[in-house]
């Protein structure tokens, strides 16, 4: 399996989940033609709105003139929920609900996690009322929401493993 390349680029917010776009600018920044570019990964993604021009930074691991070998799948291990098994309400999907949720099921529990806000990729979309017209949605904005307020961090809260950079 050989290690793929990892780019980071930086798009404006309109353009940010056009495939041409993006391979226009990873093309760029590797120096080599966007049409040698057979497969784009997304592996990480923030967005930089401290301006009214709302950028994304996407990191893509790239393959070039041949696909991405297929990614491997997570294990998990957990133990099979009994018919009897407790259940556990959580109210929110931030990282402490999330974690709950992964212990309850470590525990042999039934987790159910209510959320009031959309899920993450929704809540990008609603952030730009926010910043363009100062107005707020209640149930989803940059604290509410799946992933609760971690989804905008600047990556301390993510726990997936990174690859080193070729
Ligand atoms: C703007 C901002 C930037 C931040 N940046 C960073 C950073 O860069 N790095 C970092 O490490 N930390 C950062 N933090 C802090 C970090 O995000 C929080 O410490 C963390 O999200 C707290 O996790 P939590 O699960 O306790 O709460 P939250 O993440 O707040 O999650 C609470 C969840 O509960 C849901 N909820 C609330 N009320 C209800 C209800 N009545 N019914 C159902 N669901 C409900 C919400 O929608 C939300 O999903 C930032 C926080 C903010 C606000």
């Amino acid at each position: 399996m050989t290690e793929p390349k990892v780019v980071d680029i930086t798009l404006p917010f309109e353009s940010s989940e056009d495939e041409t776009a993006q391979k226009k600018a990873v093309g760029r920044k590797l120096k080599v033609s966007p049409k040698r570019i057979q497969s784009l990964r997304l592996v990480k993604h923030s967005l930089d709105a401290r301006r009214p021009a709302i950028k994304v930074q996407l990191r893509f691991e790239v393959g070039i003139d041949s696909p991405l070998d297929p990614e491997p799948t997570p294990e998990i291990r957990l133990p099979k929920l009994s018919a009897s098994a407790k259940t556990v309400i959580i109210v929110g999907s931030g990282p402490a609900g999330l974690f709950a949720a992964l212990r309850s099921l470590q525990n042999g529990w039934k987790p159910i996690v209510i959320e009031r806000g959309k899920d993450a990729s929704a809540r990008r979309y609603d952030l730009a009322p926010i910043l363009r017209k100062g107005t707020v949605i209640e149930d989803s904005n940059y604290c509410f929401g799946e992933g609760g307020a971690g989804t905008f961090s600047d990556g301390k809260l993510y726990t997936h493993q990174a690859r080193p950079r070729s």
